[in-house]
């Protein structure tokens, strides 16, 4: 499938910006036992599951994600780096056979405390409710300005997951291109530990732990109690380390290893002197830079008997989502690149259909602006401009499971001149029955006009979808249209007839 490619894109696992990083995944917060003991489970009824796993189907996995910026507004992803994400995750995650899909689109909300330190008690409270809201049935995806507490750690820290409330939050640079942390994260959520699990604080050192390491247990900020120190020949694999036998032994190697990801050369002995050589491209590791990533045959059995525990029954239905890729080529058709339209505030966009895609994402960004709108048709009349300003919009197509479709651009120029402009020929003369209307019923549109004119009318939704857009040949005294309402959703439009002087609506109401 064309996702493996996409794999290649992540370059750039669990880096902070400011270099050599504290924390590079804050791990699994919140009651450590009780994440522990469902690790265990899951343990051991992977074990159980084990002859089944061949013919473990392919799962679709509804996910929530809620995309926060600050109280103001300002900040939030754009959903471009979603969707590349969601393309970048799938594919992470077709060996497993489990296919992410967004439910029931975005959440946007603006909370800075959120935003800017989600570690902190207000925060997550904060996204509790939003959870309780909107994503009782599906995993839970933050993303924010940071993952941590708002203190001295800011900025180190990439993502973590919340283990009493079972979600996980994402820093926004990690999103769209950075690869690995979400899947790292999501592997916590599927209840994994690092496979240096006790090791995060204290990383192996020649100077304090030579090199046979004779350690017995060791502790960390991120586990619970003692943990012990796993063994190459795995006498002690189910119960040292991240409990789980085919990840060997890594004492948090990666913490200060090149980020090349050069083969780990360092000799380290076990106890029993057996040299240690850990999976530096384990998702769940703390190596960078060791694209491919992969999650070990037993990493991923816990993750799918995680996934079909009784705790997760909010996420198993038997929705099937749409999983095709997007490959055609999206063209933006009207305005042309860098023209200066009519009016600021009445501007009809154009785009071709792309096979594959469910929705569109329209975006315009120029002079502080960040306009955003999803919708399923290729036409949009949009009454949000300002006037004079040079914008980029851009139109993405996508579908459930992101799609991978790709973005396309243009220019646009606004003027000064407001389509208000009321034809005179036409003005105050649409009278339209019944008005309301039960969708079942044609619309009969009346209007009379004092000279002949060529234009177009459209109806669109109080969202700024256009749901008819006909062209209009304009007879002086009365014209009679008719526009069959059976397919819209009940709902105030607005119909328009357009002509080139001017624009003329009439309000309906559809129920
Ligand atoms: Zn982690």
């Amino acid at each position: 499938m064309i996702r493996s490619i996409i794999i290649i894109l992540g370059t750039m696992l669990l880096i902070s910006e400011n270099g050599w990083s504290q924390h590079i995944c804050g791990g699994v917060v919140g009651n450590r036992e009780a994440f522990q003991t469902r690790l265990k489970q899951n343990v051991k009824q992977a074990k159980l599951n084990y002859s089944l796993k061949s013919s473990q189907e392919t799962v679709y996995i509804p996910v929530k994600f809620h995309l926060v910026a600050d109280s103001d507004g300002v900040g939030r992803i754009d959903y471009n780096d979603v969707f590349d994400e969601l393309c970048i995750l799938n594919s992470q995650f077709e060996s497993l056979g489990m296919v992410f899909y967004i439910k029931d689109g975005f959440n946007d909300f603006d909370h800075t405390p959120t935003y800017e330190a989600p570690r902190r008690a207000g925060a997550s409270a904060r996204m509790l409710q939003e959870i309780t809201k909107f994503g009782t049935e599906a995993v839970n995806i933050f993303v924010t300005q940071n993952a941590d507490t708002g203190n001295t750690d800011n900025g180190t820290t990439l993502g973590f997951y919340d283990n009493n409330n079972d979600y996980v939050v994402i820093r926004k640079n990690q999103v769209g291109s950075s690869g690995s942390t979400l899947a790292h994260e999501l592997g916590h959520l599927f209840s994994l530990n690092h496979p240096h699990y006790g090791w995060e604080d204290q990383p192996w050192d020649l100077e304090v732990h030579g090199k046979v390491v004779r350690t017995q247990v060791v502790n960390s900020s991120q586990s619970t109690g003692s943990v012990r120190v796993e063994l190459v020949d795995r006498s002690n694999c189910e119960d040292s380390g991240d409990f789980i036998c085919d990840t060997p032994p890594d004492y948090n190697f990666g913490f200060t290893w090149d980020r090349a990801c050069p083969k780990f050369n360092t000799v380290v002995l076990d106890r029993n002197s057996d040299t240690i050589v850990p999976m530096q491209n384990n998702y769940m590791s703390y190596f960078l830079g060791c694209e491919p990533y992969a999650f070990t045959q037993d990493q991923v059995d816990v993750v799918i008997a995680d996934y079909n525990s009784n705790q997760r029954s909010n996420l198993r239905s038997d929705y099937v989502p749409t999983v095709n890729i997007i490959e055609e080529e999206l063209v933006l058709e009207s305005p042309a690149n860098s023209a200066t339209t009519d009016f600021f505030n009445g501007i009809e966009l154009r785009w071709t259909e792309v096979a594959n895609a469910d929705s569109y994402y329209l975006n315009f960004s120029g002079a502080g602006e960040d306009l955003r709108y999803i919708v399923n048709e290729t036409a949009v009349y949009i009454t949000d401009l300002s006037p004079n300003v040079v914008y980029t919009w851009s139109v993405t197509p996508f579908n459930e499971t992101g799609g991978c479709g790709e973005k396309q651009s243009a220019i646009l120029r606004t003027n000064d001149l407001e389509t208000s402009t009321v034809d005179p020929a036409i003005d105050g003369s649409i009278v339209i029955q019944p008005n309301p209307a039960f969708i079942s019923d044609n619309l009969n549109i009346y209007v009379e006009s004092e000279e002949q004119a060529q234009g177009q009318y459209l109806m669109t939704s109080i969202n700024g979808k256009v749901v008819v857009n006909k062209p209009l040949l304009i007879s002086q005294g009365n014209n009679h249209i008719k526009v069959n309402t059976t397919d819209y959703s009940p709902g105030v439009y607005l119909f328009s007839i357009l002509t080139s002087k001017g624009v003329t609506t009439k309000k309906v109401i559809l129920q």
